[in-house]
């Protein structure tokens, strides 16, 4: 008999860890009769602030929005240039062309699959506005040599914290290096609700409150906007929900890093490229990624035995339908476009139990151990 397969992403599974705490804390929002940015959004607003050491977090609708308004609320306006990746969620590029802005593509550094700082003078002019580095899989990006270089170049920068929850620079949590930071609480992140949801993070209380004004139509006093707004709230169940995971996501995180440990250990030595450890940097390892020329037979082999994977994701952001040909920077890509052809995600959330850690490790043994 052949064991239950091994998903790549088990949401669910979280639900049923604290299924009684989060029933619970639902009824109550139900019962309150306030729906929409209450008591128990300010309330995760303070606590996730808190646990990043950051001044100000406004919740929003989701990790697009966050972006979105953050950049709009340290001051990019349309036409605006804002350098980004091209090895992201769609999203990131997505949120900067939503506001009318102009994103520009710059390479990854290997290493660490982030923005390579040393790229981006190359790119800036006069349009240039804002820097949104990405915290891919989890890995913090170099971001005082980010900061260091826009300081001097007057630009902002906004960091894209949708897969880094409680990743670390010097002890010191990403999210709080930037201008602003947008997070996502999409079901599978780190700290995901169970819905959508968003926030913006900021050390300054003016960009904050920028975005409590343009995440409901502008409005300082109510019916009244003096801004032109968009809708993009957090709702009181997704924020209860979240205070709930809030308490769990350092554990959480501590776990995936186990996880993340026992497959650098099966995989070792062989022809697998393995996360790197940067030194300084603490991992929020939200995806473990791998690279190999033989992705695709690596994935049928652990597919066959019953492991979930994924590709995060299957094509570049330049790559895709909806972009390819037009982005500024795709063509100087070299990088990105190398990656694409090796990623692949393996089965990485706290949830994960023992055996089937177990299982998982002895499939990339025997994977590696071939012939
Ligand atoms: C998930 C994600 C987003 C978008 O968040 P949503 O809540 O899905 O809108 C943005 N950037 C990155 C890197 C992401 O992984």
């Amino acid at each position: 008999m052949n064991p239950d397969p091994i998903p790549v992403a088990n949401p669910k599974a979280q639900f049923e860890a604290y299924r009684d705490e989060i029933e619970t804390a639902m009824r109550n929002v139900l019962e309150s009769g306030w729906y929409i940015l209450g008591n128990e959004v300010e309330a995760f607003e303070n606590e996730f602030a808190s646990f990043l050491g950051a001044e100000q977090c406004v919740g929003v609708a989701n990790g697009t929005d966050a972006l979105a308004l953050a950049l709009r609320a340290v001051g990019v306006q349309p036409g605006d240039e804002v350098i980004t990746v091209s090895h992201s969620a769609v999203a990131t590029v997505a949120a900067i062309e939503q506001i009318g802005a102009i994103p520009i593509l710059v390479d990854i550094h290997a290493e660490t699959r982030c923005i390579d700082p040393a790229l981006i003078e190359a790119l800036v002019g006069g349009k240039t506005k804002a820097i949104l580095p990405v915290h891919i899989y989890g890995q913090p990006a170099p971001m005082h040599e980010i900061m260091a270089f826009a300081r001097k170049h007057g630009l902002r920068v906004v960091e894209d914290c949708a897969q880094a929850h409680g990743a670390e620079i010097g002890g010191q949590k990403v999210g709080t290096f930037g201008d602003a930071a947008a997070f996502s609480f999409y079901p599978t992140k780190n700290l995901g609700a169970l819905g959508d949801g968003g926030a913006v993070v900021a050390n300054c209380s003016e960009t904050a409150e920028n975005v409590r004004l343009l995440r409901q139509y502008g409005w300082k006093e109510r019916y009244i906007s003096v801004e032109r707004g968009v809708n993009s709230r957090l709702d009181e169940l997704q924020a209860a929900i979240l205070r709930i995971k809030l308490r769990h996501l350092a554990e959480g995180n501590v776990r995936r890093r186990t996880i993340a440990a026992a497959y650098k250990k099966a995989l070792g030595g062989g022809e697998i490229r393995l996360p790197s450890d940067v030194p300084g940097t603490t991992h929020a390892m939200h995806l473990f990624v791998i690279e190999s020329d033989a992705r695709d037979s690596m994935r049928s082999f652990l597919h066959g035995l019953g492991i979930g994977t994924a590709l995060h994701y299957p094509q570049a952001i330049h790559q895709q339908p909806a972009y390819r040909g037009r982005l500024r920077g795709a063509d100087k890509l070299v990088a990105t476009d190398l990656l694409y052809r090796r990623i692949l995600s393996i089965p990485l959330y706290p949830e994960l139990n023992s055996q089937q850690l177990e299982r998982v490790c002895q499939a990339l043994r025997s994977w590696s151990d071939r012939e």
